[in-house]
Parts: structure tokens; C-alpha cells; sequence
């Protein structure tokens, strides 16, 4: 194998600096599966790496990207066959193993999936970690038995990656969207998604009662904080929250009553530590239930050369829908 290039993070001093370089094959971190990256893609955390605007990279120096997709060229695993076609997303890379942004990636099979055969290369990339948690949101509904005909579901930050996947999930699954956004300019592209309803996301922004109107019998959130807690005091008797991120902060200003009055059930979603068969799960799933139109008309392509400049506006909140990188 020729050197080829990645994106190095290294710390000097505390100081976090990004570059290009080339690097060889034996510098890549021990695996089992050797794949040739076709693409990848940026997720809040990988912005939240690039710029060092929170400490996600935990072992310097680090190849960043939390997902990839690409061929296996060497595999010691026999159910893992060269010229498989598969992705890998969370399960640390980026963090503390060698991830996406580089031409090639040595990781652990038990981490890898195969691409599902509906998908392209690029559209599986476009579901990504963020599809893949918007999936995990869902099941977590599904699992509490919250169909459809039980009322209407919240999504928030829902111009964004994991809101916009979310969206598109649960209308095709049949339940009511009502998507909340900071960015209500973009009513059309979500409705286009499926969603039903529109509300601005300072209406959830600010502190909230400890039981509210009721609005809706579940919801999908990535922003934590306040938006969170009035999602949380919003939701009808038996209802069900998934929480799945932090984009307005990481704490969380409830009181206990809509759990102990209402009976509101608060799942927590961690899309980077899943064990294999419910990963497995998870990608079948979205085979099945998501509207492959729907992820086209949610992703922008950029050559992985940009994902440094892409990595600020993804925090901003300026980066709608899903974005995939082009590696080769
Ligand atoms: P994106 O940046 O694509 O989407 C986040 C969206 O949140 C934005 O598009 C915006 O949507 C909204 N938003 C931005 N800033 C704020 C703010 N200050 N207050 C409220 N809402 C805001 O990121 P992802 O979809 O990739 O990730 C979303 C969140 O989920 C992140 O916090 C991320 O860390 C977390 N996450 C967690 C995972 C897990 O395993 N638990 C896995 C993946 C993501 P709009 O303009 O529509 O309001």
C-alpha cells in the first residue's frame, strides 16, 4: 500500500493543531479489517473534534471522523470478505481509534456492517452516525409501544442531521411530525421530509413549567437544556422522550413531576457503544423505513479536502441536512 493521506490531530501543550499529512500503512491503530475509505461525513461531534470546542478526542495524535464507508482490502475475519462494501460509525473512532478521514482505516470487525443493499456508498454515508441515531430514537419510541394513533411526535433541532433523518423515519413509519427548528425559513424542505407542522424553537427555548399544556405523546430531541425539559413537560400521560443530544446544553431543568404525574418515559440514546445485533437491527430498519428519495434530497457532497472548513458551520447550526464526503 502507497502512503496515503489523513487529516492528523495532534496536542502540544494543550494546544490542539489540524493538518494534512501523509501517512503509511503500519501507522494505522490494530484491527482486523483493513478498508479503503470511498466517503464520510460530518457529524456535530466531528466538529466539536476538528475545532477542539470540546474534548472529544481522547488519545492524541488522532485521525478524526466517527464514520466511513469504503471496501475491505484485508480482513482476518472470515465473515468479513474483501471487496465487501461496509460502514462503520461511533464505536469510538475518531475519539480514540483512527477514524474516517484518511484514504484507509484498520478497525475491529465486530464494528463493522455491511452497506444494506438499497443503498449506495453515499447514501449509506448520509445516514451515518446521525441516521443511525435518529433510527435509535425511533426504536427507543417503538419499544415503549408508541404507535402512530397515540398523537403527534416532537422533533427538534430538526433542520439538522439527526432531526432531519428523524423526520423523514417517522412520517414513512405513519405518525404525525411536528418539527421544531430554529430555522423556520426551511418550511419547505421539511415538509418535504414529512413533517406535518412547524413550530419555532424559541418557544421551547426558555424556562418551562413543571407540567405544561399537553402537545404531543413523544418526541425525538438533540438539544438537552430547556428545549429538552419543555419537550419533556409537554408530552401527554404515558408519553415517551428520546434524548439523543446537546445542542443547547448539557443540562437538563426538570422537576420530576411530568414522571410521576404523568407517567412520561425519558430514554436515553448512546449511538456509539451498540452492541452488534442491535446495531444490525438498527440498519435493517432503516432499509426498510427510509424513503431513499428522502436522504438524497436531504445531503450536500463536498471533496473530504473541505471538512475543515465545513466543521465551524456545523456547530453554528449552519449545516442543514446531511453532508457527505467524497474521499477518493
Ligand atoms: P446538526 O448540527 O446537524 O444538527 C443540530 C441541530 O440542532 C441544528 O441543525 C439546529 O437545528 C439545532 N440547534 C443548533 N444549535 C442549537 C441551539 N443552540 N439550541 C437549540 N437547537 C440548536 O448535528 P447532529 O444532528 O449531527 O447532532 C445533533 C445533536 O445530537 C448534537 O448535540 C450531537 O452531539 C448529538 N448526537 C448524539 C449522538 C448520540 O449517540 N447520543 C449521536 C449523534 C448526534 P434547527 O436549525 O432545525 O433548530
Amino acid at each position: 500500500m502507497d502512503p496515503f493521506k489523513a487529516l492528523w490531530i495532534s496536542q502540544n501543550e494543550d494546544k490542539q493543531t489540524v493538518a494534512w499529512r501523509e501517512i503509511k500503512e503500519q501507522d494505522l491503530m490494530p484491527g482486523d479489517v483493513t478498508i479503503r475509505v470511498s466517503h464520510s461525513t460530518i457529524n456535530y461531534k466531528d466538529g466539536l473534534a476538528i475545532t477542539g470546542n470540546a474534548p472529544v478526542v481522547r488519545s492524541y495524535p488522532m485521525i478524526p471522523g466517527i464514520d466511513l464507508v469504503g471496501e475491505v482490502v484485508k480482513s482476518e475475519n472470515e465473515n468479513i470478505k474483501p471487496g465487501e462494501n461496509v460502514i462503520v460509525t461511533g464505536c469510538g473512532m475518531g475519539e480514540d481509534h483512527f477514524g474516517g478521514y484518511a484514504e484507509y482505516a484498520r478497525v475491529k470487525s465486530e464494528w463493522v456492517v455491511p452497506v444494506p443493499e438499497v443503498f449506495s456508498s453515499s447514501q449509506a454515508i448520509a445516514i451515518g452516525t446521525a441516521g443511525f441515531t435518529a433510527m435509535l430514537c425511533v426504536m427507543a419510541l417503538q419499544d415503549h409501544d408508541l404507535a402512530p394513533d397515540n398523537g403527534p411526535i416532537v422533533v427538534t433541532g430538526a433542520s439538522g442531521g439527526v432531526g432531519s433523518v428523524a423526520v423523514a423515519l417517522l412520517a414513512k413509519l405513519g405518525y404525525d411530525v411536528i418539527a421544531a427548528t430554529g430555522r423556520t425559513q426551511e418550511k419547505d424542505y421539511l415538509m418535504s421530509l414529512g413533517a406535518k407542522e412547524l413550530i419555532d424553537r424559541n418557544d421551547l427555548s426558555g424556562q418551562c413549567k413543571p407540567l405544561a399544556k399537553e402537545r404531543w405523546a413523544g418526541g425525538i430531541d438533540v438539544a438537552g437544556s430547556h428545549i429538552l425539559a419543555n419537550v419533556i413537560a409537554h408530552t401527554q400521560a404515558d408519553g415517551v422522550v428520546a434524548a439523543c443530544g446537546l445542542a443547547q446544553g448539557l443540562d437538563l431543568p426538570v422537576t420530576v413531576a411530568p414522571f410521576i404525574l404523568r407517567g412520561v418515559t425519558l430514554c436515553g440514546v448512546n449511538s456509539v457503544e451498540v452492541p452488534r445485533k442491535k446495531r444490525l437491527r438498527a440498519w435493517q430498519s432503516l432499509a426498510q423505513d427510509l424513503d431513499i428519495a428522502k436522504i438524497d434530497a436531504m445531503t450536500t457532497t463536498y471533496p473530504l479536502s473541505d471538512v475543515i472548513d465545513i466543521a465551524p458551520k456545523i456547530l453554528q447550526g449552519q449545516v442543514r441536512g446531511r453532508v457527505v464526503l467524497n474521499v477518493t
